[in-house]
């Protein structure tokens, strides 16, 4: 049997640590079989930079990679209005079209140095309704995208009911969304034979309370079907779904979900971005995380999340790209923190909880906001990556120590200059589960996955369309 794959890393964050000279083996599973700092060895591959853990990507929408930058009126606009476009573009794109979007975006997440993604998958059934003979069609290309650009997934089937809070039936385009908590399950239990390996793992998710009915809630309530896997939902993103709940339910969304859904530490509620301190204090106190996607939230105009309010009560954030306007880490960790500071008017805000302190590499602002989603995203997607240490998976991205960004940094100033200096990415390798994905800021089939890309987008814009 050949030797474990061997590298010896310059500089390795371990913990909150930068380690000189890491010797790391990867065994057959793509696990960290050990780490030896300080190594002499030379005869084994060198590995030069500052190589941090790849950045899980907790929600994702990967065909609407396909609408980032096509619905930007200059005119009246809104949520509502950015909604209907991407409805006219989801009414589109079949299996073919979707894995080439997805492969795509894939590619573009890994080179800015995530190495896995939560896909929140609600595009299920043909244009024009029906159902494909395979229910888990589309979920399946979801899945072979990722496994041919090397992305870890989470792939979590969305059960999708309503229109409404007052349980309007799904029209139009939305019909493509439609799937109940049984259909769901039984899309889960068919991949099972392609995901639950190393590469991919599976969960499930709740559009939002306004498309999910009651009953639903109930179910899952009484009988949580996602004990073990993530579970993920969209929650109080927009004002007008804030009121719609008060005066439909009685109850803001978050609370009326805290009511009647059995959060708890598998739960990740995408936004929150609409949540009283109350509210926040009590999703700190059930372990949920929530994710953020900022420069989705900033680009839809969903409002600035109370960031203050939840991580002073202990309470945990991880990122997302959602509709990929951004797809890359560091600018959405940016945003945050920039909103944060615009709101406050001040450069100092709360990112770390009352009980936390963080030192060394993690000690400035880039790495308390890299440090959230390293552990918060793995927590929501159940993924064993996030940190460097034996039995972890070996999903790593190194930072070119030579890039201008990183000039003359050392300590916290490397993670901070990450986060903080431009846009022009020092990733320049990728590693997943052990394999090397980018390689000097080429992925091994950026080529043909553009290509793809390109032909799938232009079958799907009509002529005059925004
Ligand atoms: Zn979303």
């Amino acid at each position: 049997m050949p030797p474990p794959p061997a590298f010896r890393f310059e500089a390795l964050l371990v913990g909150d640590r930068w380690e000189p000279d890491v010797r790391m083996e990867v065994d057959a599973a793509g696990r960290i079989a050990s780490l030896s700092p300080g190594s002499p060895d030379a005869a084994c591959e060198q590995v030069c930079g500052w190589t941090v853990p790849g950045v899980p990507n907790l929600h994702s929408h990967a065909f609407q990679r396909a609408l980032a930058g096509l619905a930007e009126a200059d005119g009246p606009d809104s949520f509502w209005s950015w909604r209907e476009v991407m409805y006219r573009l989801a009414a589109l794109p079949g299996p073919d079209e979707v894995e080439a979007i997805a492969l795509q975006l894939y590619v573009e997440l890994l080179k800015a140095g995530f190495t896995c993604v939560g896909e929140f998958h609600y595009l299920h059934h043909p244009p024009g309704g029906g159902r494909y003979a395979d229910p888990a069609e589309m979920s399946r290309r979801i899945v072979r995208a990722a496994e041919k650009a090397g992305i870890g997934l989470v792939h979590m089937p969305v059960v999708y009911e309503n229109a409404g809070l007052g349980g309007e039936p799904l029209t139009g385009s939305q019909r493509r969304f439609r799937l109940d908590l049984d259909e769901a399950l039984r899309i889960r239990a068919d991949l099972a034979d392609v995901c639950g390996g190393a590469g991919c793992g599976l969960g499930l998710a709740l559009h939002s309370v306004r498309a999910v009915r009651p009953a639903t809630f109930r179910r899952i309530f009484e009988n949580p079907c996602a004990a073990g896997s993530p579970m993920h939902i969209h929650v109080a993103e927009q004002e007008r779904e804030v009121r719609e709940c008060l005066a439909q339910r009685g109850a803001r969304p978050v609370q009326w979900l805290l009511d009647h859904a059995p959060v708890d530490q598998g739960w990740c509620l995408v936004h929150a971005t609409h949540m009283t301190g109350a509210e926040a204090a009590a999703v700190a106190a059930r372990g949920a995380v929530v994710g953020l996607c900022p420069t989705t939230e900033a680009n839809l105009g969903d409002g600035l999340f109370p960031l203050g309010a939840l991580v002073r009560a202990g309470g945990r954030f991880g990122i997302g790209t959602d509709s990929h306007v951004s797809r890359s880490p560091v600018e959405e960790l940016r945003l945050l923190d920039y909103g944060q500071r615009l709101a406050a008017r001040a450069r100092s805000v709360p990112r770390t909880g009352p009980d936390r302190t963080r030192n060394g590499a993690l000690a400035g602002a880039g790495g308390a906001l890299l440090a959230h989603a390293w552990e918060n995203g793995c927590r929501a997607l159940a993924w064993d990556g996030g940190t460097v240490a034996v039995g972890r998976r070996a999903d790593l991205a190194v930072l070119d120590a030579g890039h201008p960004a990183l000039a003359g940094r050392r300590g916290h100033a490397v993670l901070d200059s990450w986060v903080f200096s431009g846009t022009e990415s020092p990733v320049r390798d990728v590693m997943v589960a052990g394999d090397w994905v980018v390689r000097d800021r080429r992925h091994m089939c950026e080529e043909g996955a553009a290509r793809g890309y390109a032909a799938a987008v232009d079958g799907l814009i009509q002529p005059g369309g925004r």
